[in-house]
């Protein structure tokens, strides 16, 4: 019977016709795509990759020109799905033809399974006859693609029926509401405004403790610390009040402390730091900060080594290892690694191994583990970098917690009480294999009861209580993880989108003023678009598509009533929101005074379209500076000293670089400079 196997990309397509055929096959195209072909039992089998998803759903044509349309009309107008690559649908057209059997190989969560029942439509349309098949598998190994392709299942409709779900909500609730916000704004054309059901939410999360940090007063306290000696070695304590409010009330501790302390007790713990659990998307990307990559730039790289078989399928939510996970074997291959090889040596030695658990099972897929041993100079840094951290957290879900000793020495002076807090390393467990985290030791010389020290320093710190953090990227992932945001195939993708659009700058992400006038307009007045409730519950239905227990097209039909109550405060508010997106949007083109006339400088563009900095106080004041043609301005929140004048970034849609322009005054100064000097 010959076959025609569908992989998601490329890549995948390759790698599956290698295993498969042992290494003997041929390359050729079939239109445009690159198709791989061998023989088995004296049938001719081909290997298609995708690119992902093929087909695309849509409006109809009627739809297209936002003048034509109320946006409201997009939530129960028609939707169709057309070719997204019409190359690779010719393609598939072509084999299936040759073909008496396909076997869908694409990856196995819901988009790819939705992916597959797409391609395998368009296989079905040409080929009446053809039977189907699907492969499954979390690795791209030997083991698992030939096990896979031995014991082949059925599509799963239920699960491509959530993916297709997911879409039309997606595309519905986008659609609308974009072109609603955009229109009430004037903003049209490529200056749109976005508004999606996941990306609303969380660029509110950014923006929201963005106003907790502007909002923050810091509070004025202080400490009291010695300075104390004994044999020669110096260490620290503090009061044990810890954060003193008021001045005087620390004027009076200091003033008690006398030359000597006396130790009252000492106080030793032992404590077990656990080991972390197996790695599933989420902690993964959080993780990845540890190593510098943002969850975009890491769960590309994951793709990467997973597509090449170094790794386990990146995309699960399972933190708890399946009992076939054969970890012996898995601890024999990464031994043959020379760096890894102590470790893993010391993993064997332990009486038993047992791996962490997480709170997370599902079937679908395992753990992000290592499946194949990689040389380090087959990949590059970033890869490796990626590659040996998922090694690690392996090695660390399978080693013992860390031992320490916490120490804690109460000291009194002047009938004041000062502590001292002590920690020590007795075993480093797993730790040892996994130094990602900081292992802070603070070693304090012994001390006896009722033994007198002498008080080198006494110090009086004023300090300040700080505003709170803003999320990292990485962490960003965990938040939206806990609100029910996106799923773990998505999230890093909203997150870039955010960026893309020029809500965010910077890591930790920093909203514009765009993002600011956008979120705190709808917080006012349509607040529902900016709460993870609603599409939460949509994420959760989806979940229940899969299980059996809702069809598609009743989670449809309760989204779309969620977007006419939505619509409902909109429209009510219209002339409020049109107001209050207007001041808010100026915000983000105002810069600050003109060195001429003291009036604002602002982001402005010329009739014929190019944008300059000008002065409001035009046409009395014509003082401007000129500004680079391409790239999207970001005003940053910082200021220049000289000019008080916002600092610039520009960034670029594609995947160009961003840079910093600076204050546009001294930008322009310095160019005027360097064009004097030329003509020297
Ligand atoms: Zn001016
Ligand atoms: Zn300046």
């Amino acid at each position: 019977m010959n076959k025609l196997i569908v992989a998601e990309k490329d890549k995948a397509a390759k790698r599956i016709a290698e295993i498969l055929s042992d290494g003997n096959y041929n390359s050729k195209k079939v239109g445009k795509t690159n198709v791989y072909e061998y023989t088995e039992n004296g049938d001719k089998n081909q290997v298609i990759g995708l690119r992902g998803h093929i087909m695309k759903i849509d409006f109809p044509e009627k739809y297209k020109d936002w003048q034509a349309q109320e946006p409201k009309e997009l939530i129960r107008a028609e939707i169709e799905k057309n070719p997204l690559h019409k190359g690779i649908v010719n393609s598939l057209q072509k084999l299936a033809k040759q073909a008496e059997q396909t076997i869908i190989a694409t990856d196995y969560d819901r988009e790819g399974e939705l992916i597959g029942k797409d391609a395998l439509e368009v296989i079905e349309n040409t080929n009446n006859k053809i039977t189907n098949k699907r492969a499954r598998f979390s690795a791209l190994t030997q083991t698992d693609v030939k096990t896979a392709f031995q014991n082949t299942g059925e599509m799963d409709y239920k699960l491509s029926s959530s993916g297709e779900a997911r879409q039309i909500l997606d595309l519905v609730w986008g659609a609308s509401l974009t072109r609603y916000i955009s229109l009430t704004a004037h903003r049209y054309g490529d200056n749109f405004l976005s508004v999606g059901r996941v990306q609303t939410p969380t660029l509110a999360i950014i923006v929201d403790k963005e106003k907790e940090i502007e909002a923050f007063e810091p509070t004025p306290y202080w400490e009291i610390n010695l300075t104390l000696q004994t044999n020669n070695k110096k260490f620290q304590a503090q009061h044990t009040e810890g954060r003193i409010w008021e001045e005087q009330k620390a004027d009076k501790i200091h003033q008690n402390i006398q030359n000597t302390a006396t130790v009252t007790s000492t106080k030793t713990k032992t404590k077990k730091d656990t080991p972390p659990t197996p790695f599933n998307t989420t902690a993964f990307m959080r993780a990845a900060g540890s190593v510098g990559l943002n969850p975009s730039r890491a769960m590309n790289t994951a793709e990467t080594l997973y597509t090449a078989g170094y790794i386990s399928y990146p995309r699960t939510d399972n933190t708890v290892y399946s009992e076939s996970l054969d970890i012996e074997q898995k601890l024999h291959m990464i031994g043959q690694h020379p760096e890894f090889k102590e470790n893993v040596q010391k993993i064997q030695q332990q009486k038993n191994i047992t791996p962490t658990q997480g709170d997370k099972t599902s079937k679908d897929h395992p753990p992000i583990h290592p499946t194949q041993l990689a040389n380090k100079k087959d990949l590059n840094k970033t890869e490796w970098k990626v590659y040996e951290l998922i090694v690690r957290r392996f090695l660390a879900t399978l080693s013992p917690p860390a031992t320490k000793k916490r120490i804690t020495i109460k000291l009194q002076t002047g009938g004041e009480t000062f502590q001292t807090k002590g920690t020590q390393y007795t075993d480093l467990g797993w730790r040892e294999h996994y130094p990602y985290y900081k292992t802070k030791e603070t070693i304090l010389p012994k001390l006896q009861k009722n033994q007198e020290i002498n008080i080198k320093q006494k110090h009086k710190e004023s300090k300040q209580t700080n505003p709170p953090n803003r999320y990292s990227s990485n962490r960003l992932i965990t938040k939206m993880d806990k609100k029910g945001l996106g799923t773990k195939a998505t999230r890093h993708n909203i997150i870039s989108k955010l960026y893309n659009r020029n809500y965010i700058y910077g890591n930790p992400p920093k909203p514009t003023k765009t993002a600011e006038a956008v979120i705190e307009t709808l917080e006012e007045y349509a607040e529902r678009i900016t709460q993870p409730d609603m599409t939460a519950t949509l994420e959760k239905e989806m979940d229940q598509i899969v299980d059996g227990k809702l069809e598609k097209q009743d989670v449809i039909e309760e989204s779309r009533q969620m977007l006419e109550q939505i619509f409902q405060d909109l429209t009510q508010n219209k002339e409020k929101i049109a107001q209050s997106l207007r001041t808010g949007l100026q915000k983000d083109k105002i810069l600050g005074p003109c060195p001429k006339c003291g009036e604002n400088l602002r982001i402005m563009r010329s009739k014929r379209g190019s944008r300059f900095v000008g002065c409001s106080g035009y046409p009395d004041c014509n003082y401007s500076l000129p500004l680079p043609k391409r790239g999207n301005l970001i005003k940053t929140k910082k200021t220049c000293p000289n000019h008080n004048l916002n600092e610039l970034k520009v960034t670029y849609n594609k995947n160009k670089k961003p840079w910093t322009l600076g204050c546009p005054q001294c930008n322009y100064d310095e160019w005027q400079k360097d064009k004097n000097k030329d003509k020297d």
